[in-house]
């Protein structure tokens, strides 16, 4: 249990794990600022600032 949650670089992300659940992409960052959780992504403004089109927990910047 010492694997520190990532932030896939990719699509934002956040994940356990070697690479990232949602897109299957590996190159992530531990150095991302903040968190959002979206519920609906149709009817999240954030979601749609950051071009996300699925639920769950991203990053919301990172670097
Ligand atoms: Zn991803």
């Amino acid at each position: 249990m010492a694997s520190k949650e990532k932030a896939c670089m990719n699509c934002k992300t956040l994940y356990f794990g070697d690479k990232c659940p949602a897109c299957g992409e590996t190159p992530s960052t531990e150095t991302f600022k903040g968190r959002i959780h979206i519920f609906d992504s149709k009817k999240s403004e954030m979601a749609e600032n950051m071009e996300i089109n699925k639920e769950g927990e991203f990053a919301i910047k990172t670097k």
